[in-house]
């Protein structure tokens, strides 16, 4: 006979997200501040990587909105959103927008003499 007495229920409350406001990717709140400064990392070396033309300005970080008080988190989120997909960059030759750690992935495939294909087009 067991005598296992079960913990105290847990809540079943998702784990909040958030967007990452570099990458668009989501993450947990508390994943996020971990992810945070390895993104911005990433993001200057794949930066310095892009000719002068396409590179960018180091992103910045949304401001959190509030209603009276309290965080308002879907307009947060909303706007780390926006934030990150204004740091795609654009292939020169396709003219799709990739993160720029993709666009590097993706250049391997589309180049001037031989552009990508646009996916699902006619
Ligand atoms: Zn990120
Ligand atoms: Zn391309």
């Amino acid at each position: 006979m067991s005598n296992f007495t079960p913990g105290p229920p847990k809540a079943k409350k998702p784990a909040p997200t958030v967007y990452c406001f570099i990458c668009g990717r989501q993450f947990g709140s508390k994943s996020i501040e971990i992810h945070i400064p390895q993104c911005l990392k990433k993001w200057h070396i794949e930066n310095n990587k892009l000719p002068k033309s396409q590179r960018r300005p180091e992103p910045v970080k949304p401001e959190i909105i509030k209603t009276g008080e309290t965080i308002d988190v879907e307009a947060t989120n909303e706007a780390m959103w926006q934030s990150s997909q204004a740091n795609l960059v654009k292939c020169e030759w396709c003219g799709r927008s990739f993160g720029p750690d993709r666009l590097a992935v993706h250049h391997r495939s589309c180049t001037k003499e031989n552009p990508a294909k646009r996916v699902g087009g006619k």
